[in-house]
């Protein structure tokens, strides 16, 4: 298991020193134990992007024999488009995520990326292309800056205050004793969650990946970070295919397509005022989330029908 623990902690983005994180990570490592390696083929080409038009062709996929999570999914992610993928807890949002860096590979049916079936390229090229930030804080314990800088083989100082900019995080480090240069983690500066989000926000502007999966986190976000998260999906996308896995009312009203997963498959999918318009599925889940929402004055405008 020893193996493992690099090939997760770069496709998450990190190594994880937080509690809760790291219990997650075991549960990670343990999953993966009982499942096969992805296999590369000798033959793997680098990942060529062109477009980032991502394909999920009639996919079948779980965890244990006989008990498949998705059943036939097909379903398409758009480059230059923010696509939010809802449905209840369980039923295989982050396991889409997953399957698309392949972490795991499906039992059938297939996941293109312009057009190439993600089995045919390096893995190595496929998470270069693509950043999967999972929900969670996903920092490890060391600098700011460090954090910030993860990922990328180097980065100079105008990057690291252009992303930290742009993430809305610049204001805050700059009031700290040592700046960029504060440690964090265990035993150094404890970030709000809030704060904590926007670094990881910091760290995926100065990646600049064209494929971005961002888990959203499903806890309480000050008015200020979720709207930073919110400009940074819009900023993403005018250069990436955005998938949102999203827990938030608010997010998912700024996505230009939506993806309803029940039961295995795309249940619904269109845009927000279409699928509220079915009164199906969509229209529950997000009376749900409202529902879920702890009361936030952006969030009253949110969800309360224009
Ligand atoms: P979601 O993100 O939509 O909440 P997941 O994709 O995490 O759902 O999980 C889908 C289903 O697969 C759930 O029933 C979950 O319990 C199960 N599952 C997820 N990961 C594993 C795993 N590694 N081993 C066994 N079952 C898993
Ligand atoms: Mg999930």
């Amino acid at each position: 298991a020893g193996m493992l623990y690099p090939r997760i902690a770069s496709v998450v983005g990190s190594v994880l020193s937080f509690q809760d994180v790291r219990a997650s990570l075991y549960r990670f490592l343990e999953y993966h134990r009982v499942m096969p390696a992805v296999h590369e083929p000798p033959e793997a080409v680098e990942l060529l992007l062109e477009e980032g038009k991502v394909i999920f062709e009639n996919v079948w996929f779980g965890y244990k024999p006989e008990e498949p999570v998705l059943k036939g999914l097909s379903a398409t992610f758009e480059p230059r488009k923010i696509t939010a993928v809802v449905g209840r807890s369980g039923v295989g949002k982050s396991t889409l995520a997953r399957l698309l860096v392949r972490l795991y590979d499906p039992w059938e049916g297939r996941i293109l990326i312009d057009n190439v079936d993600i089995r045919q390229v390096t893995i190595e090229s496929l998470r270069n292309n693509i950043r999967y930030v999972i929900q969670g804080e996903f920092l490890f314990s060391g600098s700011i800056w460090d954090n910030i800088c993860y990922g990328v083989g180097s980065c100079s100082e105008e990057q690291v205050f252009a992303a930290a900019g742009k993430a809305g995080a610049d204001e805050f480090i700059m009031q700290l004793p040592e700046g960029f240069h504060t440690r964090i983690g265990e035993g150094g500066f404890q970030l709000s969650s809030g704060e904590a989000q926007r670094i990881a926000l910091a760290r995926l502007f100065l990646a600049n990946p064209r494929i971005v999966v961002l888990d959203e986190p499903t806890s309480f976000l000050d008015p200020e970070t979720e709207s930073a998260i919110h400009q940074a999906i819009m900023d993403l996308k005018e250069t990436a295919t955005v998938i949102v896995i999203a827990h938030r009312p608010s997010t998912v009203k700024i996505a230009d397509h939506i993806i309803v997963l029940d039961n295995g498959v795309v249940a619904e999918q269109g845009t927000h005022a279409e699928l509220l318009g079915k009164k199906g599925l969509y229209a529950a889940i997000y009376t749900e989330l409202c529902r879920r929402e702890p009361g936030l004055p952006v969030k009253k405008e949110v969800c309360t029908p224009a």
